[in-house]
C-alpha cells in the first residue's frame, strides 16, 4: 500500500440513459469532481470541479439531468475533456504525492475509456484505491455499499446533491476520513 501524502478522491458524472440508448462504451464524462484529502490532517486542502461537453451524445437525456441535476446548458458552455485535462493536470500536479481513489472502479474505467476516445494519455499512475471495497473490508463484510448507503450505515448525512461529482467526492472523503480516524471497527 502506498503512503500518499494526499488521497485524490475523484467522482465522475457521465452521459447515461435508462433505456440502453447510451451503451456503457459510449458514456462520456460530463463532470469531474475531485478533492485533495490530506492524509496527515484529514482536511480537504483543495478541490477541483469542472463540467465537460460530451461529443458522442451531446444531448443529455432527461434521465441523466434528473439523476445528476446537470443541465444541458451546463455542458453546452463547457470545454471538452481534451481542453479540461491540461487544467486538471495543472491542479493535480501542484500536489507532489497523491493516490487516485474512488468509490468502486467505475471512475477509473470511465477515465481510461474517455482518454482513449480523446486520444489523450491517462493522467494517473497505475495505482488506484477502491474505497468501496476498502469500506467493506473495514466493516469485515462481503456486502458492497453504495456511497449513500455507506453514509447511512455510519449515521452520517449526505452533504450536497447525490450524483453531483463534486458533492459525491466530498462525501466519499468524509467516509474515508471516518475509516482512518476511528480506532475501533464497527
Ligand atoms: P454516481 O457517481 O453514482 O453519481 O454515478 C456516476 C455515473 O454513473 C452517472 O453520472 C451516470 O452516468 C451513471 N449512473 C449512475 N447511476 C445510474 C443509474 N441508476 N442508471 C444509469 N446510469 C447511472
Ligand atoms: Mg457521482
Amino acid at each position: 500500500m502506498t503512503n500518499a501524502k494526499y488521497f485524490l478522491i475523484i467522482d465522475l458524472e457521465a452521459t447515461c440513459s435508462k433505456d440502453g440508448a447510451i451503451p456503457r462504451h459510449q458514456m462520456e464524462i460530463i463532470e469531474i469532481g475531485a478533492v485533495m484529502l490530506n492524509s496527515s490532517t484529514w482536511n480537504v486542502d483543495s478541490e477541483f470541479q469542472q463540467f465537460i461537453k460530451p461529443i458522442i451524445h451531446p444531448q443529455l437525456t432527461d434521465f441523466c439531468t434528473e439523476l445528476t441535476t446537470i443541465k444541458q446548458q451546463d455542458v453546452d458552455v463547457a470545454p471538452t475533456l481534451a481542453e479540461v485535462i491540461s487544467q486538471f493536470k495543472k491542479w493535480m500536479l501542484s500536489f507532489d504525492n497523491y493516490t487516485f481513489c474512488s468509490w468502486g472502479n467505475y471512475d477509473k474505467n470511465q477515465f481510461i475509456q474517455d482518454c482513449k476516445f480523446h486520444q489523450i494519455p491517462y493522467p494517473f499512475t497505475s495505482t488506484h484505491r477502491n474505497i468501496k471495497q476498502e469500506f467493506s473490508e473495514y466493516l469485515g463484510v462481503s456486502r458492497k455499499f453504495g456511497m449513500a448507503q455507506a453514509l447511512q450505515y455510519l449515521g452520517m448525512e449526505l452533504q450536497g446533491t447525490h450524483h453531483r461529482g463534486i458533492d459525491d467526492a466530498r462525501n466519499i472523503a468524509t467516509i474515508f476520513k471516518y475509516m482512518h480516524t476511528q480506532n475501533s471497527k464497527k
